[in-house]
């Protein structure tokens, strides 16, 4: 059964105009004689009548302590009332479709709620529309927990419920359309020059992904991989072949070293760091790290240097981080309003030279780096928020992505 997951973003299903672009979609893999299982985000950004963030807006102007049971509750609405939109055009241009919330379609989480984990997928409602060739239309983003309640799986949480129904569907491919033509060698919104990457495997997305790349979420790119679909990125406007992520390996990996051997894949950036420098030889490392780790913050860069310990976390952590310190008594100075660069490309392992071409290009743009850190398939750079767009651009040109 040639199975094939569509997922719509928010901009997909924004207005009438682009759900019916949408709609296009799921015909045409129909017609093709494709089973099509829809997954949808909400209606929009904020501000649009029945986005997410709008829903919480709206409730929170009410009280700002709203439950966080609660807060599911309503935050599951908008991709619901996608799915039944969506459903009704569907049915409205003569094809059996059916909505499902991410109950319906047997997600099961764990309890936490705003970023719950997905425990199992029962994929048996889902298969019983296909069997009678109703077309599922998903809400993404949600799941019920084991005793009951309705859960939200975060950040991205559609293009999960995407990989995550593939998986237990044994889906042939895992298709996410968005307003962009496929993952961008760089944001196409601060590098005008970002061209669309036609092949490129699950490791290097992922890595994008992961350092800010907005196009699809983590999380999805690891399920897929675990399953080994193939996941395409594609424009829900336009017929263009889009972004295929698959395995580099065999044959493929032929192809792919003749159409690119480039080192550097794709570059990303994440704003809103926020760098620490704490001076002093006699600081207890261990305890320090210790309360952080306690305190759930996350730490992104990090040098110990036996005279200095210096790391980046979110600016979301600052004032916890200020009190701590001042707990602990140590002297240490902030840099807020940072940015991550990273440079992305599973050719550069073994690499000599890569760091010295990045520094010489930002150092000959006047841009200070404040702290560098790498992996076998990637190199980072922090900088001045300020200096963000710059650097992209000059790291996009310096290592010709956009040719
Ligand atoms: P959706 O609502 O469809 O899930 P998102 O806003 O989550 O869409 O993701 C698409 C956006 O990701 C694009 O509009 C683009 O601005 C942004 N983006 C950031 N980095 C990249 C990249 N490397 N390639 C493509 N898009 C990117
Ligand atoms: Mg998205």
């Amino acid at each position: 059964m040639d199975i094939v997951i569509q997922k719509f973003g928010g901009t997909s299903v924004a207005t009438e105009q682009s759900r019916n672009e949408v709609a296009k979609k799921i015909i045409k893999a129909k017609e093709e004689g494709k089973k099509p299982v829809v997954v949808v985000s909400a209606m929009g950004r904020k501000g649009d009548p029945y986005a997410t963030d709008t829903l919480i807006e709206f409730v929170s102007s009410i009280n700002s302590s709203i439950p966080q049971r609660e807060l599911d509750l309503l935050m599951s609405c908008g991709e619901i009332i996608s799915a039944v939109v969506l459903t009704n055009i569907l049915i409205s241009k003569g094809y059996k479709a059916s909505a499902m919330t991410g109950a319906q379609a047997g997600i099961i989480t764990d309890d936490s709620f705003g970023n719950a984990d997905v425990l199992m997928v029962n994929p048996k409602n889902i298969f019983e529309l296909i069997s009678k060739d109703i077309i599922p239309v998903i809400a993404g983003f949600q799941g019920i927990s084991q005793t009951g309640n309705i859960t939200t799986l975060g950040r991205g949480g559609s293009d999960t419920s995407a990989s995550l129904i593939g998986e237990a569907v044994k889906a042939n491919t895992i298709e996410i359309y968005t307003d962009v033509d496929g993952i961008m060698t760089a944001d196409p919104r601060i590098c005008p020059d970002a061209k669309v990457i036609e092949k490129i495997s699950y490791n290097e997305v992922f890595q994008l992904a992961d350092s800010g790349a907005k196009v699809i979420h983590p999380r999805a790119v690891e399920i897929a991989m675990r399953a080994n679909i193939p996941l395409f990125i594609k424009n829900t406007f336009n017929e263009r072949p889009g972004t295929c992520i698959i395995h580099y390996g065999g044959e493929e990996n032929n192809l792919l070293k003749k159409s690119n051997n480039r080192l550097i894949t794709g570059i990303a950036h994440r704003n809103n760091r926020l760098q620490i420098c704490i001076e002093g030889e006699n600081i207890d490392d261990e305890d320090l790290f210790s309360t952080l780790a306690e305190n759930n913050i996350s730490i992104d860069i990090i040098n110990i240097f036996p005279e200095r310990k210096l790391f980046t976390v979110d600016d979301k952590y600052k004032e916890i981080i200020i009190k701590i310190l001042n707990q602990k008594n140590v002297k240490f100075k902030l840099t807020d309003n940072c940015c991550k660069i990273t440079l992305i490309g599973e050719r550069m392992t073994g690499v000599p030279g890569v760091m010295a071409k990045i520094i010489k290009c930002l150092n000959k743009n006047n841009i200070t780096i404040l702290q560098t850190v790498d992996s076998l398939t990637t190199i980072a750079c922090l900088i001045h928020n300020s200096n963000t767009t710059k650097a992209v651009m000059a790291l996009h040109k310096e290592f010709e992505l956009g040719i």
